[in-house]
């Protein structure tokens, strides 16, 4: 802190990533990654891109990536807005859409950027605490003075919350924006882009990070009505109107594109997730119903942080948050089926030594 800072930077309690490490030879299960690589495809693309147009500016209103992605989900690219990372989507969400003064709603267990996003910005917020189950309370998002935003499958949680139940969340909030961070959809039954052609007050968020494996390009979007879109445009252009350079977009398009990798690669995880979801039940742990790519567990008899600190010291990272009423749960993120024997061997090995 010093005396030339202005009251924002002063007030600022940025976020904390998972930790990223430069050993070669971890087993990587913290920050949500893909284990598979990106489709082959998006290197071709890059690599293309560098011999061509390094030297030119990209374009600022990003159409062809809008159109590539308007394509796959059937929307209109003036329904699709691009950031940096959907991390910078939310950003400009809350500057767009929530106000100073009019409490917003989000999850007492959900996303750590939210209260951060608020807090910079001046907004009013209500942590609105999960049922016993760790299911979103639909009732208590109606009416919200100034929006609601929430993950969807909710994060860390992994549960999912079904169409219809965000289809009433938006009907009770007529005159503010109800904000879906789809990051981790493509692991879960449907995405609410469809509601979006009804519902002109729901905005969804989602990540080229986690089912396209590319969080290293950092390319996120957002898919909503076309004066949803507007907003958000006139915020990126009042900060940078180059958010994303020609390598991400170049890349991105290519992810787009190869939908028989990104299904393929999303299936084998799901797979993964289900059969590392029944070996950690017979070893006791009581595992949320995932529909992510990550699983958030907790055991009767093992305390939570020492499970953690045990496996990194194995390189084996998982993430344990250890804040209130999750303080006994860890978060394992989905990776190959050969990583995930392994962390199941040292589990067992820890908690039956
Ligand atoms: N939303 C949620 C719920 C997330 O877990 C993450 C990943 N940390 C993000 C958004 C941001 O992802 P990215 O900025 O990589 O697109």
């Amino acid at each position: 802190m010093s005396k030339y800072w202005s009251s924002m930077a002063k007030r600022a309690k940025p976020y904390i990533p998972g930790e990223q490490v430069n050993k070669t030879n971890i087993i990587k299960l913290n920050t949500n990654e893909n284990p598979y690589g990106p489709s082959p495809k998006v290197a071709e693309a890059i690599k293309a891109e560098i011999g061509n147009n390094l030297r030119l500016y990209p374009s600022p209103t990003m159409d062809t990536l809008r159109e590539s992605i308007g394509q796959y989900y059937d929307v209109q690219k003036e329904n699709v807005f691009i950031g940096n990372g959907s991390d910078e989507v939310l950003a400009f969400s809350f500057m767009a859409f929530f106000e100073p003064g009019k409490k917003i709603l989000f999850p007492n267990i959900s996303y750590s950027f939210y209260p951060v996003y608020a807090n910079i910005y001046h907004i009013d917020y209500e942590e609105v605490p999960l049922l016993g189950d760790f299911t979103i309370d639909v009732e208590k998002f109606f009416d919200s003075e100034g929006g609601v935003i929430f993950p969807n499958p909710n994060a860390p949680t992994s549960i999912y919350l079904p169409l219809e139940q965000i289809e009433k969340i938006a009907q009770h909030n007529p005159n503010s924006v109800v904000i879906v961070d789809e990051a981790y959809v493509d692991f879960a039954e449907a995405s609410a882009i469809s509601l979006t052609k009804k519902y002109n007050n729901i905005l969804v968020i989602q990540t080229m990070s986690k089912s396209r494996s590319l969080a290293g390009l950092r390319v996120g979007f957002a898919i909503g009505h076309e004066t949803l879109i507007e907003a958000l445009i006139r915020m990126k252009d009042s900060f940078n109107s180059y958010p994303v350079d020609r390598l991400a977009m170049a890349g991105a398009i290519a992810a787009i594109e190869d939908e028989a990798y990104f299904e393929e690669t999303t299936k084998q995880i799901i797979a993964t997730r289900e059969k590392t979801t029944e070996e950690l039940q017979s070893l006791g742990f009581h595992v949320l119903p995932s529909s992510a790519n990550f699983v958030f567990v907790t055991h009767p008899n093992v305390d939570a942080k020492m499970l953690y600190e045990t496996l990194r010291e194995e390189d084996i990272l998982i993430r344990y948050f250890g804040t209130t009423f999750i303080q006994q749960y860890v978060r394992i993120t989905i990776g190959t089926d050969e990583e995930m024997a392994t962390l199941l061997g040292a589990i067992k090995r820890i908690i039956r030594p």
